[in-house]
């Protein structure tokens, strides 16, 4: 009865793998991976997403940048703030998708590009190309990376080089700078 066993082989395998497969995406192992991850961005994009452009800057004022955003939203993306660890709902967000700022909708990651850290902040190796943009701070004495927006200029985080191989890079996000949009179209 080979058709049987396999069948049965088949049928376990699926019950071990199969509540996580849909969410495995493989790391690239070289940076052409890489590459091709981020050229790829857009096939995790939901149908109909309207996508602003990162050469189209947006610029607010103050107050019109106050009743857009919300609390710490507010403070992280345009006062460089840094929400507690471990708050963002999107630490645990695994579905297929795209992360786009908050303050302006310009897509900036994609849920290939996120690992977990164990930092208790959404943390990603790469990013999509033209959406970042780095100064260097001194907030905590030591210099660090501080990286936003190119579009609204808003604060995302900080990039480390503790992150995985190829990139080596830890981008530490804000979750409140981010909005994720997931390919199957619902929030
Ligand atoms: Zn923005």
């Amino acid at each position: 009865m080979k058709v049987k066993s396999t069948t049965r082989r088949a049928l376990l395998g699926f019950l071990a793998l199969g509540p996580f497969v849909t969410h495995v995406h493989a790391q690239p192992k070289t940076m052409k991976g890489i590459k091709e991850m981020q050229d790829n961005w857009k096939s995790l994009l939901a149908a109909g997403t309207a996508v602003p452009n990162a050469a189209e800057p947006l610029k607010l004022s103050k107050d019109e940048w106050k009743k857009r955003l919300q609390g710490v939203s507010y403070s992280v993306l345009r006062e460089e703030d840094t929400e507690r660890p471990g708050t963002s709902p999107l630490n645990a967000e695994k579905r297929p998708g795209v992360f786009v700022c908050a303050g302006c909708g310009l897509p900036l990651f994609t849920s290939e590009m996120k690992y977990e850290s164990g930092t208790g902040w959404p943390s990603f190796f790469t990013y999509i190309p033209g959406t970042l943009q780095t100064k260097t701070d001194f907030k905590i004495v030591y210099p660090r990376t501080e990286y936003h927006c190119t579009r609204c200029g808003g604060h995302q985080g900080h990039v480390f080089d503790d992150g995985p191989q190829p990139t080596g890079k830890r981008y530490c996000n804000n979750g409140v700078a981010l909005k994720f949009i997931p390919k199957d179209g619902k929030a």
